[in-house]
């Protein structure tokens, strides 16, 4: 059974089946490398990932592209408060975007091009679509795309024109107040002319000196590295509209393809109700949490527990529960190993079947380890001959790999804080005992133990203890 994902163009959920039949081509928008990634940025390249594990894990190989943009407004200026050549300067960054991807168990792309690398490419695409009617060249020598000669400008946004226009004009005036030579507000740029804050950011064009727009190297290096067309773009859902929509408009008026035949957008990780972002300066970064004392896998179980569809608001108490979670699996990954120390490799979920196939189901990370969670609480690992143990495990490593989680050490002895509505639970559970109501009393500790949870009486009330 393929993965079956949810396409934003078409607004259904499709089975992610491969174009040539063999590999799933993809391309994921990348990091602007002008500072640490914080963890909202983590949250889509962490989907994109468990997106690429389900993947592989159903047996399909993938050809994985993902860019660094190293040249735009944001790493031009901070490169030059920096005193450092923007070479430099976005190494560095590019550098720490890494070390925080292995932190995290992130696969390395196959491919990871970087825009500063591909300007003679972006030429080439932007002398194709000035040919073909879609681009024209304004006084100054910036390039804009005629957004009025592509029909289906604004499809996968799913915007009224009217909108486009607004949301085109805000963008204009709090980007680039020199727009004012464009056609039509929403025509946007392709090649920006030289500007002496450039400084010594400029390359050569046949339209005269300057330096591409930001969204022209998704679309040369897509068409490098993937072709005309290929499986499926994602990206956050903030690049929906423009960069996607643009990306679109770049492409397929300058190729013969298609473009992506799926989209798979992420949507955004928030603290306080608003977006995780640099500007709103409410962010974190792997070695903030690192400095409160949390591990970079506690930080991907946190990213990954929310259904990626759907805004997760993140609190310091969900890396607390994660760090729960992630003991329990351990706990219960040592009980099996005492009956089946060598590890299988399985190509199966085995026991957890209904977890994976939730899991297929437009990566229902959360159903898919409340499964696994129930099928672990159902299991009695005494009971289990050393085989049966070791096709339990196996599948269990299984699921493991293919949402990238790795299992910390078990923590023996420390303290394990109850959550407030499993203490509350037991309450009930024990003023109904106390009540002689029994059934009750039993459907709670049924209830609790479904949680993970169990109760052990004592003379003076009751404990609650993890299973
Ligand atoms: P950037 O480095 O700003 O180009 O962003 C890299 C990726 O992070 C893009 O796919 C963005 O859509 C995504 N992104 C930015 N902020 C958030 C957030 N708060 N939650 C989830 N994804 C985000
Ligand atoms: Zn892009």
């Amino acid at each position: 059974m393929p993965l079956k994902l949810h396409d934003t163009l078409t607004r259904s959920d499709r089975a992610v089946t491969p174009l040539d039949g063999k590999t799933l081509r993809f391309y994921c928008c990348g990091p602007t490398v002008y500072g640490p990634a914080h963890i909202g940025n983590f949250r889509t390249f962490v989907a994109q990932d468990v997106m690429r594990r389900v993947v592989e894990s159903s047996g399909t190989p993938t050809l994985h592209v993902r860019n660094i943009t190293d040249v735009d407004d944001k790493t031009i200026r901070d490169s030059q408060k920096a005193g450092q050549t923007l070479v430099d300067f976005t190494r560095g960054w590019t550098g720490k975007f890494h070390a925080d991807c292995a932190a995290l168990n992130l696969l390395p792309p196959h491919v990871e091009p970087s825009a500063v690398a591909h300007i003679p490419h972006q030429v080439a695409m932007i002398g194709k679509l000035i040919t073909s009617g879609h681009a024209y060249a304004a006084a100054d020598g910036s390039v804009y795309f005629r957004v009025s000669s592509f029909k289906d400008y604004g499809k996968l946004s799913h915007l009224e024109d009217r909108e486009l226009r607004l949301g085109a004009s805000d963008a204009a005036s709090a980007t680039d107040s020199d727009e004012y030579t464009k056609d039509s507000l929403t025509d946007f740029a392709l090649w920006k002319a030289r500007k002496p804050e450039d400084g010594a950011n400029h390359w050569p064009s046949p339209w005269g000196e300057g330096r591409p727009g930001w969204h022209l190297e998704c679309s040369a290096m897509i068409l490098e590295y993937l072709g005309e067309d290929f499986d499926l773009h994602s990206g956050g859902v903030d690049l929906i509209f423009p960069h996607h929509e643009n990306e679109i408009a770049q492409s397929c008026c300058s190729t013969h393809g298609k473009f992506a035949h799926h989209w798979m957008h992420v949507a955004h990780l928030m603290v306080d109700g608003g977006k995780m972002s640099k500007s709103l300066g409410n962010l974190y970064t792997l070695e903030d949490l690192a400095k409160r004392g949390y591990s970079a896998a506690e930080v991907r179980y946190v990213l990954i527990s929310g259904h990626y569809r759907a805004p997760l608001n993140f609190t310091m108490h969900s890396l607390d529960s994660a760090r729960q979670a992630l003991q329990k699996l351990a706990k219960a990954d040592k009980a099996l190993s005492s009956l089946s120390p060598s590890l299988p490799i399985s190509k199966s979920p085995a026991l957890f079947q209904d977890a994976w196939e939730t899991l297929l189901h437009d990566l229902n990370v959360p159903g898919a380890l409340g499964a696994i969670f129930g099928a672990l609480n159902k299991l009695k690992p005494a009971a289990l001959s050393a085989e049966e143990a070791a096709s339990v495990r196996g599948g269990l490593h299984f699921m493991l790999h293919a949402l990238g989680i790795h299992l910390p050490p078990v923590m023996e002895d420390t303290a394990v804080e109850v959550p407030a509505d499993i203490q509350a639970l037991a309450q009930q559970r024990w003023d109904a005992k106390q009540a002689k109501d029994w059934p009750a009393a039993d459907a709670l500790r049924k209830q609790l133990e479904a949680a993970g949870w169990l109760i052990k009486d004592t003379r003076e009330g009751f404990t609650v203890l993890p299973l």
